[in-house]
């Protein structure tokens, strides 16, 4: 058995990911590709903003004439956003203004916009008590970006802003990654599908939901396999099934007992081992490795599915993780290990795992030699966020897990942290 730190295992499976090529590419709607992986970069397709632009409402003025004050401007003008050109003063002479709105265009000579509080303004002139430092209350034209700077990076996903900038720049499409297809495989002669009444020793499959959601959270497209049971030679058929994707989650049968029968499976299919354990808890047994599928070439490219034999990992192989079977084990590993493969497969850019910080309620005790990722609630408000583990019965107790909104980590060397001290969260 090949057991790493936390975090020897987690920068082997970055390694890995970094060696994944991107997928393939698709033409999408802009509002559809919300929550997507961006495949192309996106330029300013001119200056922004593309002219001076007042951020108040105001008077576009000369601030030398406001040396003296209170100051007396003629009003030659009035400039609202949108304002057609020939409507905009060529120039601001000493001693004029324009009245202007936010969001319009500055004129030429004009430095400054001197807000309309102010202001009193009686029929062409206004008498203004304050005075401006050149530049103030205007955004130059191409400060934000100029004609033809990258925007948008390839691999970002998609959120809000980035839609935004999308908008703003004229793509009304977006080219972005289809996501990898990821079999789910539960394993486990007990387990039996949602659909089918379990008998008294039985257990309903729930690993292969969460999965799912994670998988499709992450960027990818879940594939469900049928449940496996601790039988080698089904478990072998639907191991090789699921190898046929561009990933492969299994859940359960990696543990000591004599019915964990994964890793005998797949060394007899001579998978490659990067690791079969980690010095965590929950989610101690899990298996990283990686499997050539006999099938694999003959089955792609799918109908349905574009990604092309090019495509797909250099070596031909396919990455698998083998998560322990308890339901919070098989979240928690997800999150740690499987995510950043899916996140590389489906063409984003690589991120390390930061975990963010709040003060804890009430004391943690625990053994040390094992990172912890212990099921908590963050709350509090505004600048006082807390945290405080839920009560849970283990790494099984997915109830827990579903009242809890986040994981506090502890590192191994900690035997007690205290209430009030700073403790590292990883989200849900
Ligand atoms: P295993 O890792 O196979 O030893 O399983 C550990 C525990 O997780 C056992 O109590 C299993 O019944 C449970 N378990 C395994 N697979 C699933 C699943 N797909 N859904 C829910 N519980 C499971
Ligand atoms: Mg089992």
């Amino acid at each position: 058995m090949t057991l790493l730190s936390f975090e020897d295992a987690r920068r082997l499976v970055e390694e890995h990911a970094t060696k994944l090529s991107p997928p393939a590419k698709e033409s999408c709607e802009l509002l559809a590709a919300a929550g997507r992986v961006l495949a192309e970069d996106v330029f300013a397709d001119r200056d922004l903003p593309p002219f001076p632009r007042s951020t108040r409402d105001g008077y576009a003025v000369r601030s030398d004439d406001l040396a003296k004050l209170p100051a007396t401007l003629d009003v030659i003008g009035e400039i609202k956003a949108g304002e057609r050109s020939e409507k905009i003063p060529k120039t601001i002479d000493p001693g004029k203004t324009v009245s202007i709105m936010t969001g319009a265009p500055v004129p030429s000579g004009a430095n400054s916009v001197v807000m309309v509080e102010y202001s009193t303004h009686h029929d062409n002139r206004v008498e203004i008590t304050r005075s401006t430092t050149p530049g103030e209350n205007i955004v130059p034209r191409g400060v934000e970006a100029k004609q033809g700077s990258r925007l948008l990076e390839r691999g970002i996903r998609l959120n809000q802003a980035a839609i935004a900038v999308a908008a703003s720049v004229g793509k009304s499409r977006l080219q972005v990654y289809v996501g990898p297809r990821v079999a789910v495989l539960s394993t486990g002669d007990e387990i039996v599908d949602v659909e089918t009444a379990p008998g008294p020793t039985q257990i309903r499959n729930s690993n292969s939901y969460s999965l799912a959601v994670q998988v499709s959270r992450a960027g990818g497209e879940p594939l469900l396999l049928p449940i496996a049971p601790d039988e080698p030679h089904r478990l072998k058929e639907l191991i090789e099934e699921g190898l046929e994707s561009d990933l492969l989650l299994m859940t359960g049968g990696v543990s000591m007992g004599r019915y964990d029968l994964v890793e005998q499976v797949l060394a007899e299919l001579h998978a490659e081992f990067f690791f079969t354990g980690a010095k965590i808890q929950p989610g101690k047994p899990v298996v990283f490795g990686r499997c050539e599928n006999p099938h694999l070439w003959q089955h792609r490219p799918e109908v349905g599915h574009p990604a092309s034999a090019g495509e797909r990992p250099a070596s031909g192989k396919t990455y698998f993780f083998g998560l322990p079977g308890n339901p919070v084990s098989t979240m928690v590993t997800f999150e740690l290990f499987a995510r950043p493969v899916i996140e590389a497969l489906s063409g984003q850019l690589a991120r390390k795992l930061a975990f963010l910080h709040a003060k804890l309620k009430s004391d943690i005790r625990v053994k040390p030699g094992l990172r912890r990722f212990l099921p908590a609630i963050l709350s509090g408000e505004f600048d006082e966020t807390e945290v405080e583990l839920v009560a849970w019965q283990g790494s099984g107790d997915m109830a827990a897990t579903a009242r809890a909104n986040c994981y506090v980590v502890i590192p191994p060397d900690r035997e007690r942290i205290a209430a009030g001290e700073w403790a590292a969260v990883m989200m849900q």
